[in-house]
Protein backbone atom coordinates (compact mmCIF):
# COMPACT_ATOMS: atom_id res chain seq x y z
CA UNK A 1 0.00 0.00 0.00
CA UNK A 2 2.69 2.14 0.67
CA UNK A 3 4.80 1.29 -1.89
CA UNK A 4 1.37 2.57 -4.65
CA UNK A 5 0.78 5.56 -2.72
CA UNK A 6 4.64 6.69 -3.34
CA UNK A 7 4.59 5.49 -6.76
CA UNK A 8 0.95 7.71 -7.38
CA UNK A 9 2.50 10.79 -5.57
CA UNK A 10 6.18 10.32 -7.91
CA UNK A 11 3.83 10.40 -10.84
CA UNK A 12 1.60 12.81 -9.50
CA UNK A 13 4.91 14.82 -9.78
CA UNK A 14 5.72 14.33 -12.80
CA UNK A 15 2.05 15.24 -14.55
CA UNK A 16 1.45 17.62 -12.31
CA UNK A 17 1.89 21.59 -14.14
CA UNK A 18 5.75 22.76 -13.31
CA UNK A 19 4.89 25.89 -10.50
CA UNK A 20 7.93 27.94 -11.10
CA UNK A 21 7.28 30.61 -13.70
CA UNK A 22 8.33 31.00 -16.90
CA UNK A 23 11.12 33.74 -17.44
CA UNK A 24 10.22 36.48 -17.98
CA UNK A 25 10.61 38.35 -21.79
CA UNK A 26 12.19 41.80 -22.27
CA UNK A 27 11.02 44.07 -25.09
CA UNK A 28 12.57 48.09 -24.76
CA UNK A 29 11.63 50.61 -27.35
CA UNK A 30 13.89 53.37 -27.34
CA UNK A 31 12.83 56.22 -29.30
CA UNK A 32 15.84 58.74 -31.15
CA UNK A 33 15.71 62.59 -29.72
CA UNK A 34 11.33 62.05 -28.39
CA UNK A 35 11.50 65.29 -26.33
CA UNK A 36 9.76 65.33 -22.43
CA UNK A 37 6.73 66.83 -24.21
CA UNK A 38 6.30 64.70 -27.25
CA UNK A 39 3.54 62.38 -25.95
CA UNK A 40 -0.22 63.15 -24.88
CA UNK A 41 0.61 61.11 -21.22
CA UNK A 42 3.46 63.93 -20.78
CA UNK A 43 1.42 66.95 -21.24
CA UNK A 44 1.72 67.40 -25.16
CA UNK A 45 -1.51 69.65 -26.27
CA UNK A 46 -0.65 68.68 -30.17
CA UNK A 47 0.45 65.26 -30.57
CA UNK A 48 -1.56 62.39 -29.94
CA UNK A 49 -0.37 58.99 -29.07
CA UNK A 50 -3.59 57.47 -27.21
CA UNK A 51 -1.63 53.68 -27.47
CA UNK A 52 1.57 54.97 -25.51
CA UNK A 53 -0.93 57.23 -22.99
CA UNK A 54 -2.72 53.96 -22.39
CA UNK A 55 0.16 51.84 -21.75
CA UNK A 56 1.23 54.70 -18.94
CA UNK A 57 -2.52 53.85 -17.42
CA UNK A 58 -1.93 50.44 -17.37
CA UNK A 59 2.05 50.82 -16.76
CA UNK A 60 4.21 53.02 -15.03
CA UNK A 61 4.99 56.61 -15.94
CA UNK A 62 8.02 58.10 -14.97
CA UNK A 63 8.23 61.80 -14.13
CA UNK A 64 12.05 61.62 -13.33
CA UNK A 65 13.37 59.57 -15.80
CA UNK A 66 16.51 60.40 -17.35
CA UNK A 67 18.73 58.99 -20.28
CA UNK A 68 22.71 58.29 -19.75
CA UNK A 69 23.96 61.12 -21.83
CA UNK A 70 22.71 64.01 -23.54
CA UNK A 71 23.83 62.54 -27.03
CA UNK A 72 23.16 59.26 -29.14
CA UNK A 73 26.03 56.86 -29.27
CA UNK A 74 27.12 57.35 -25.56
CA UNK A 75 23.29 57.20 -24.44
CA UNK A 76 22.67 53.52 -26.46
CA UNK A 77 25.90 52.86 -24.85
CA UNK A 78 25.02 52.97 -21.31
CA UNK A 79 21.70 51.68 -21.99
CA UNK A 80 22.86 48.33 -22.93
CA UNK A 81 25.37 47.78 -20.38
CA UNK A 82 24.51 49.97 -17.59
CA UNK A 83 27.26 51.66 -17.31
CA UNK A 84 28.15 55.53 -17.37
CA UNK A 85 30.06 56.10 -21.46
CA UNK A 86 33.01 57.52 -19.83
CA UNK A 87 33.57 53.60 -18.74
CA UNK A 88 33.71 52.09 -22.10
CA UNK A 89 35.10 54.98 -24.03
CA UNK A 90 31.80 55.79 -25.43
CA UNK A 91 33.16 59.70 -25.22
CA UNK A 92 34.99 62.06 -27.67
CA UNK A 93 38.79 61.68 -28.42
CA UNK A 94 40.62 65.13 -28.27
CA UNK A 95 38.71 65.85 -31.74
CA UNK A 96 36.05 66.16 -30.00
CA UNK A 97 33.38 64.33 -32.02
CA UNK A 98 30.00 63.50 -29.93
CA UNK A 99 28.86 60.49 -31.54
CA UNK A 100 29.83 57.85 -33.79
CA UNK A 101 29.92 58.77 -37.45
CA UNK A 102 29.75 56.55 -40.96
CA UNK A 103 33.48 56.56 -40.82
CA UNK A 104 34.75 56.05 -37.38
CA UNK A 105 36.62 52.85 -36.60
CA UNK A 106 36.20 52.79 -33.13
CA UNK A 107 32.56 51.52 -31.33
CA UNK A 108 31.18 49.79 -28.53
CA UNK A 109 34.41 47.98 -26.83
CA UNK A 110 33.59 44.16 -27.46
CA UNK A 111 35.08 43.74 -24.06
CA UNK A 112 31.76 45.57 -22.78
CA UNK A 113 28.76 43.13 -21.74
CA UNK A 114 25.64 43.81 -23.23
CA UNK A 115 22.40 43.18 -22.20
CA UNK A 116 21.66 41.60 -25.47
CA UNK A 117 24.95 39.04 -24.18
CA UNK A 118 24.13 38.23 -20.79
CA UNK A 119 20.22 37.62 -21.85
CA UNK A 120 21.90 35.60 -24.71
CA UNK A 121 23.73 33.18 -22.58
CA UNK A 122 20.71 32.52 -20.13
CA UNK A 123 18.83 31.14 -23.36
CA UNK A 124 17.61 34.26 -24.48
CA UNK A 125 16.55 34.66 -28.07
CA UNK A 126 17.59 38.53 -28.83
CA UNK A 127 16.97 40.85 -31.96
CA UNK A 128 17.57 44.38 -32.38
CA UNK A 129 15.62 46.26 -35.02
CA UNK A 130 16.41 49.76 -36.09
CA UNK A 131 19.08 51.86 -35.27
CA UNK A 132 22.46 50.56 -34.01
CA UNK A 133 24.86 53.42 -33.59
CA UNK A 134 27.13 51.83 -31.36
CA UNK A 135 30.33 50.88 -34.42
CA UNK A 136 29.42 49.24 -38.06
CA UNK A 137 33.05 47.63 -38.00
CA UNK A 138 34.15 44.34 -36.55
CA UNK A 139 33.47 43.68 -32.79
CA UNK A 140 31.36 46.59 -33.00
CA UNK A 141 28.10 45.68 -34.63
CA UNK A 142 24.92 44.08 -33.35
CA UNK A 143 25.79 39.85 -33.82
CA UNK A 144 29.50 41.13 -31.16
CA UNK A 145 27.19 42.23 -28.76
CA UNK A 146 24.58 39.38 -28.04
CA UNK A 147 21.81 39.76 -30.84
CA UNK A 148 21.06 36.87 -32.94
CA UNK A 149 19.35 39.33 -35.35
CA UNK A 150 19.60 42.58 -36.36
CA UNK A 151 17.50 44.80 -38.69
CA UNK A 152 18.23 48.40 -39.29
CA UNK A 153 20.85 51.50 -39.97
CA UNK A 154 23.84 50.82 -38.78
CA UNK A 155 23.97 55.01 -37.35
CA UNK A 156 21.58 57.95 -37.62
CA UNK A 157 19.42 58.96 -40.55
CA UNK A 158 21.31 62.18 -41.18
CA UNK A 159 24.87 60.80 -41.80
CA UNK A 160 26.12 59.27 -45.42
CA UNK A 161 24.72 62.63 -46.73
CA UNK A 162 24.88 62.64 -51.28
CA UNK A 163 24.73 65.43 -53.05
CA UNK A 164 23.61 63.60 -56.30
CA UNK A 165 20.51 62.14 -54.43
CA UNK A 166 17.39 64.10 -55.29
CA UNK A 167 16.36 66.58 -52.32
CA UNK A 168 13.25 67.44 -51.64
CA UNK A 169 12.57 71.24 -52.13
CA UNK A 170 9.97 74.19 -51.50
CA UNK A 171 8.72 73.07 -54.88
CA UNK A 172 9.04 69.54 -55.28
CA UNK A 173 7.81 66.46 -52.72
CA UNK A 174 10.67 64.92 -50.99
CA UNK A 175 11.94 61.79 -52.01
CA UNK A 176 11.76 58.63 -49.69
CA UNK A 177 15.31 59.21 -48.84
CA UNK A 178 15.77 63.05 -49.04
CA UNK A 179 19.84 62.64 -50.17
CA UNK A 180 20.54 60.97 -47.38
CA UNK A 181 22.33 57.55 -48.50
CA UNK A 182 22.30 55.55 -45.22
CA UNK A 183 21.86 51.78 -45.87
CA UNK A 184 19.32 49.65 -44.48
CA UNK A 185 21.14 46.32 -43.16
CA UNK A 186 19.52 42.79 -42.17
CA UNK A 187 22.13 40.37 -40.30
CA UNK A 188 25.24 42.59 -41.64
CA UNK A 189 24.29 42.90 -45.08
CA UNK A 190 22.82 45.91 -46.86
CA UNK A 191 19.51 45.21 -48.13
CA UNK A 192 18.75 48.73 -49.11
CA UNK A 193 20.65 51.55 -50.20
CA UNK A 194 19.59 54.15 -49.44
CA UNK A 195 16.88 53.18 -47.06
CA UNK A 196 13.65 54.52 -48.00
CA UNK A 197 12.98 56.16 -44.74
CA UNK A 198 9.21 57.04 -45.16
CA UNK A 199 8.37 53.18 -43.87
CA UNK A 200 11.41 52.72 -41.82
CA UNK A 201 8.68 53.21 -38.65
CA UNK A 202 6.17 50.17 -40.68
CA UNK A 203 8.99 47.94 -41.43
CA UNK A 204 10.46 48.06 -37.99
CA UNK A 205 7.09 47.25 -36.20
CA UNK A 206 6.25 44.59 -38.33
CA UNK A 207 9.72 42.57 -38.00
CA UNK A 208 9.00 43.38 -33.90
CA UNK A 209 5.94 42.25 -34.42
CA UNK A 210 7.21 39.06 -36.03
CA UNK A 211 10.35 38.16 -34.12
CA UNK A 212 7.81 38.23 -31.11
CA UNK A 213 5.42 35.43 -32.77
CA UNK A 214 8.29 33.40 -33.72
CA UNK A 215 9.34 33.32 -30.06
CA UNK A 216 5.97 33.01 -28.60
CA UNK A 217 7.67 29.95 -26.53
CA UNK A 218 10.39 32.33 -25.80
CA UNK A 219 12.38 33.77 -23.27
CA UNK A 220 13.40 36.24 -25.75
CA UNK A 221 14.57 39.98 -25.66
CA UNK A 222 13.70 42.63 -28.04
CA UNK A 223 15.36 45.71 -28.55
CA UNK A 224 13.81 47.96 -31.00
CA UNK A 225 15.90 51.47 -30.99
CA UNK A 226 13.07 53.34 -33.43
CA UNK A 227 15.11 56.12 -36.29
CA UNK A 228 12.85 58.86 -35.68
CA UNK A 229 12.32 61.01 -34.16
CA UNK A 230 15.53 62.00 -35.55
CA UNK A 231 16.06 64.61 -38.15
CA UNK A 232 15.41 64.11 -41.42
CA UNK A 233 11.78 63.20 -40.11
CA UNK A 234 9.90 60.79 -42.41
CA UNK A 235 6.39 59.14 -41.60
CA UNK A 236 4.83 56.65 -43.96
CA UNK A 237 1.78 57.48 -46.00
CA UNK A 238 -0.58 56.76 -43.78
CA UNK A 239 0.62 59.22 -40.79
CA UNK A 240 2.13 62.18 -43.21
CA UNK A 241 0.40 65.18 -43.13
CA UNK A 242 -2.46 63.94 -40.46
CA UNK A 243 -0.89 65.38 -37.54
CA UNK A 244 -1.23 68.86 -35.78
CA UNK A 245 2.46 69.25 -35.23
CA UNK A 246 3.72 68.74 -38.75
CA UNK A 247 6.03 66.31 -39.91
CA UNK A 248 7.56 65.77 -36.43
CA UNK A 249 4.03 65.00 -35.10
CA UNK A 250 3.23 62.64 -37.75
CA UNK A 251 6.29 60.74 -36.58
CA UNK A 252 5.68 60.49 -33.17
CA UNK A 253 1.87 59.44 -34.34
CA UNK A 254 3.24 56.41 -36.50
CA UNK A 255 5.57 55.59 -33.39
CA UNK A 256 2.41 55.87 -30.71
CA UNK A 257 1.40 53.24 -33.64
CA UNK A 258 4.07 50.92 -33.07
CA UNK A 259 3.89 50.57 -30.05
CA UNK A 260 -0.06 49.65 -29.92
CA UNK A 261 0.82 47.20 -32.35
CA UNK A 262 3.93 45.59 -30.16
CA UNK A 263 1.26 45.27 -27.23
CA UNK A 264 -1.49 44.10 -29.41
CA UNK A 265 1.15 41.10 -30.14
CA UNK A 266 2.14 40.41 -26.80
CA UNK A 267 -1.32 40.20 -25.40
CA UNK A 268 -2.68 38.09 -28.30
CA UNK A 269 -0.05 35.83 -28.33
CA UNK A 270 -0.75 35.56 -24.26
CA UNK A 271 3.16 36.97 -23.69
CA UNK A 272 1.27 40.31 -22.04
CA UNK A 273 1.61 39.16 -17.91
CA UNK A 274 5.47 38.04 -18.63
CA UNK A 275 6.99 40.44 -20.93
CA UNK A 276 8.46 43.78 -19.38
CA UNK A 277 8.25 46.20 -21.63
CA UNK A 278 10.03 49.50 -21.49
CA UNK A 279 9.65 52.77 -23.40
CA UNK A 280 12.01 56.03 -23.63
CA UNK A 281 14.34 58.12 -25.45
CA UNK A 282 17.91 58.40 -25.84
CA UNK A 283 18.06 62.04 -25.08
CA UNK A 284 16.26 65.09 -25.39
CA UNK A 285 14.47 67.05 -28.36
CA UNK A 286 17.10 68.59 -30.87
CA UNK A 287 16.24 72.20 -30.39
CA UNK A 288 18.11 73.64 -32.75
CA UNK A 289 16.13 71.94 -35.82
CA UNK A 290 12.75 74.30 -34.91
CA UNK A 291 9.78 72.76 -36.03
CA UNK A 292 11.24 69.70 -36.18
CA UNK A 293 12.83 69.25 -32.95
CA UNK A 294 10.18 68.44 -30.64
CA UNK A 295 10.13 69.75 -26.75
CA UNK A 296 11.30 69.04 -23.81
CA UNK A 297 7.90 70.16 -22.02
CA UNK A 298 8.60 72.20 -18.73
CA UNK A 299 12.16 72.32 -18.79
CA UNK A 300 15.00 74.22 -20.24
CA UNK A 301 16.96 73.42 -23.01
CA UNK A 302 17.53 70.22 -25.04
CA UNK A 303 19.58 67.30 -26.44
CA UNK A 304 23.06 68.26 -26.17
CA UNK A 305 22.50 69.48 -22.95
CA UNK A 306 23.00 68.25 -18.98
CA UNK A 307 20.35 71.01 -18.00
CA UNK A 308 16.88 69.01 -17.52
CA UNK A 309 15.82 69.34 -21.25
CA UNK A 310 18.54 67.24 -22.38
CA UNK A 311 18.41 64.28 -20.52
CA UNK A 312 15.21 63.82 -18.53
CA UNK A 313 12.64 61.53 -21.28
CA UNK A 314 9.91 60.02 -21.42
CA UNK A 315 10.03 56.80 -19.35
CA UNK A 316 7.46 53.73 -19.33
CA UNK A 317 7.25 50.35 -17.95
CA UNK A 318 3.86 47.66 -19.15
CA UNK A 319 3.91 44.35 -17.81
CA UNK A 320 0.13 43.87 -16.92
CA UNK A 321 -1.17 42.36 -13.87
CA UNK A 322 2.22 42.32 -12.47
CA UNK A 323 3.22 46.05 -11.96
CA UNK A 324 0.40 48.13 -10.42
CA UNK A 325 -0.60 51.02 -12.43
CA UNK A 326 1.02 54.18 -11.07
CA UNK A 327 2.79 57.61 -11.70
CA UNK A 328 6.24 56.93 -10.06
CA UNK A 329 8.20 60.57 -8.81
CA UNK A 330 11.63 58.61 -8.20
CA UNK A 331 14.69 59.30 -9.76
CA UNK A 332 15.69 56.31 -12.35
CA UNK A 333 16.60 55.99 -15.46
CA UNK A 334 18.17 54.21 -18.69
CA UNK A 335 21.44 52.88 -16.49
CA UNK A 336 18.70 51.07 -14.42
CA UNK A 337 17.49 49.18 -17.27
CA UNK A 338 20.66 46.44 -17.72
CA UNK A 339 20.65 45.38 -13.70
CA UNK A 340 16.82 45.54 -13.64
CA UNK A 341 15.93 42.97 -16.53
CA UNK A 342 19.42 41.14 -15.56
CA UNK A 343 17.55 40.17 -12.04
CA UNK A 344 14.59 39.48 -13.31
CA UNK A 345 16.34 37.19 -15.91
CA UNK A 346 18.34 35.74 -12.72
CA UNK A 347 21.76 36.29 -14.45
CA UNK A 348 24.73 37.43 -12.20
CA UNK A 349 27.25 40.03 -13.39
CA UNK A 350 30.28 39.45 -12.71
CA UNK A 351 31.63 41.22 -10.47
CA UNK A 352 34.38 42.87 -12.02
CA UNK A 353 32.03 44.67 -13.85
CA UNK A 354 31.34 48.17 -12.51
CA UNK A 355 27.38 48.82 -13.09
CA UNK A 356 25.95 51.95 -12.74
CA UNK A 357 22.30 51.52 -12.03
CA UNK A 358 20.52 50.19 -9.72
CA UNK A 359 17.44 47.04 -10.37
CA UNK A 360 14.51 48.63 -10.26
CA UNK A 361 12.16 45.73 -9.23
CA UNK A 362 11.04 46.81 -5.45
CA UNK A 363 10.07 50.27 -7.84
CA UNK A 364 8.47 48.30 -10.35
CA UNK A 365 6.68 45.69 -8.08
CA UNK A 366 6.58 46.28 -4.66
CA UNK A 367 5.48 49.82 -4.77
CA UNK A 368 9.10 51.07 -3.07
CA UNK A 369 10.96 54.03 -3.68
CA UNK A 370 14.65 53.24 -3.69
CA UNK A 371 17.20 55.07 -1.55
CA UNK A 372 18.35 58.99 -2.50
CA UNK A 373 21.68 57.97 -4.74
CA UNK A 374 23.28 60.58 -7.45
CA UNK A 375 22.53 61.00 -10.69
CA UNK A 376 26.20 61.92 -12.66
CA UNK A 377 24.96 64.18 -15.75
CA UNK A 378 28.35 63.48 -18.50
CA UNK A 379 29.36 65.60 -21.58
CA UNK A 380 31.47 63.70 -23.02
CA UNK A 381 34.06 62.50 -20.85
CA UNK A 382 33.42 65.24 -18.34
CA UNK A 383 30.83 65.47 -15.56
CA UNK A 384 28.55 68.63 -15.54
CA UNK A 385 25.97 68.32 -13.02
CA UNK A 386 24.79 65.91 -10.20
CA UNK A 387 21.21 65.31 -8.58
CA UNK A 388 20.75 63.73 -5.25
CA UNK A 389 16.92 63.78 -4.22
CA UNK A 390 15.59 67.28 -5.09
CA UNK A 391 19.29 68.85 -5.72
CA UNK A 392 20.55 69.16 -8.79
CA UNK A 393 24.54 71.08 -8.73
CA UNK A 394 25.94 72.24 -11.81
CA UNK A 395 29.66 72.53 -11.79
CA UNK A 396 30.12 73.42 -15.51
CA UNK A 397 27.21 74.26 -18.43
CA UNK A 398 27.61 75.37 -21.70
CA UNK A 399 25.22 75.50 -25.05
CA UNK A 400 23.71 72.31 -26.47
CA UNK A 401 25.69 73.60 -30.01
CA UNK A 402 27.67 76.28 -31.46
CA UNK A 403 30.80 77.68 -30.34
CA UNK A 404 29.95 78.48 -26.93
CA UNK A 405 33.20 76.75 -24.77
CA UNK A 406 31.25 76.60 -21.17
CA UNK A 407 31.33 78.07 -18.39
CA UNK A 408 32.74 76.57 -14.89
CA UNK A 409 31.04 77.62 -11.89
CA UNK A 410 32.92 77.84 -8.71
CA UNK A 411 30.48 77.63 -6.39
CA UNK A 412 28.57 74.88 -8.33
CA UNK A 413 24.86 76.48 -9.31
CA UNK A 414 22.34 74.68 -7.00
CA UNK A 415 18.25 74.06 -8.03
CA UNK A 416 15.35 72.57 -6.26
CA UNK A 417 13.86 70.45 -9.18
CA UNK A 418 10.82 70.12 -7.05
CA UNK A 419 10.10 73.75 -7.04
CA UNK A 420 11.78 75.09 -10.29
CA UNK A 421 11.51 72.58 -13.27
CA UNK A 422 13.39 75.31 -15.22
CA UNK A 423 16.29 75.97 -13.22
CA UNK A 424 16.09 78.96 -12.59
CA UNK A 425 16.96 79.77 -9.07
CA UNK A 426 20.39 79.50 -8.19
CA UNK A 427 20.32 78.72 -4.27
CA UNK A 428 23.83 77.69 -4.07
CA UNK A 429 24.40 80.42 -1.43
CA UNK A 430 21.48 79.48 1.54
CA UNK A 431 22.46 75.80 0.86
CA UNK A 432 26.16 74.79 1.25
CA UNK A 433 25.53 71.48 3.23
CA UNK A 434 23.57 70.29 0.30
CA UNK A 435 26.52 71.41 -2.29
CA UNK A 436 29.34 69.35 0.04
CA UNK A 437 27.07 66.48 0.17
CA UNK A 438 26.42 66.64 -3.60
CA UNK A 439 30.79 67.90 -4.04
CA UNK A 440 31.48 64.34 -2.05
CA UNK A 441 29.15 61.92 -3.89
CA UNK A 442 31.19 63.33 -7.52
CA UNK A 443 34.91 63.42 -5.71
CA UNK A 444 33.41 59.39 -4.56
CA UNK A 445 32.15 58.49 -8.10
CA UNK A 446 35.15 60.55 -9.56
CA UNK A 447 37.73 58.49 -8.30
CA UNK A 448 36.15 54.91 -8.93
CA UNK A 449 36.61 56.01 -13.03
CA UNK A 450 38.45 54.28 -14.90
CA UNK A 451 38.25 56.10 -18.07
CA UNK A 452 38.19 53.73 -20.66
CA UNK A 453 39.73 54.20 -24.49
CA UNK A 454 37.88 57.43 -26.11
CA UNK A 455 36.19 55.69 -29.21
CA UNK A 456 34.42 58.46 -31.05
CA UNK A 457 37.49 59.88 -33.07
MG1 LIG B 1 19.30 60.88 -30.27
Amino acid sequence: MMFRLALLAALFAILAPRSEAAPTNFVLIFCDDLGYGDLGCYGSPTIRTPQIDRMAAEGMRFTDFYSAAEVCSPSRAALLTGRYPIRSGMVPGPMGKRVLFSQSKGGLPASELTLASALKAKGYATAHVGKWHLGTREGHRPSDHGFDHSFGLPYSNDMDGRPDLPKGSASSPTPPADGWNVPLIRDGEIVEQPADQTTLTKRYTEEAVAFIQAKEKGPFFLYLAHTFPHVPMFASPAFKGKSRAGIFGDAVEEIDWSTGRILEALRQSGLAENTLVMFTSDNGPWLTQGAQGGSAGPFHEGKGSTWEGGMRVPGIAWMPGRLSPRVCQDPVGALDVFPTFLAMAGVSTPGRITIDGTDLSPVLFEGKSLPDRPFFYYRGSELYACRIGEWKAHFQTRSAYGPDKGETHEPPLLFHLGQDLRESRNLAAQQPEVLAKIAAAVQSHQSGVVPGLPQFD
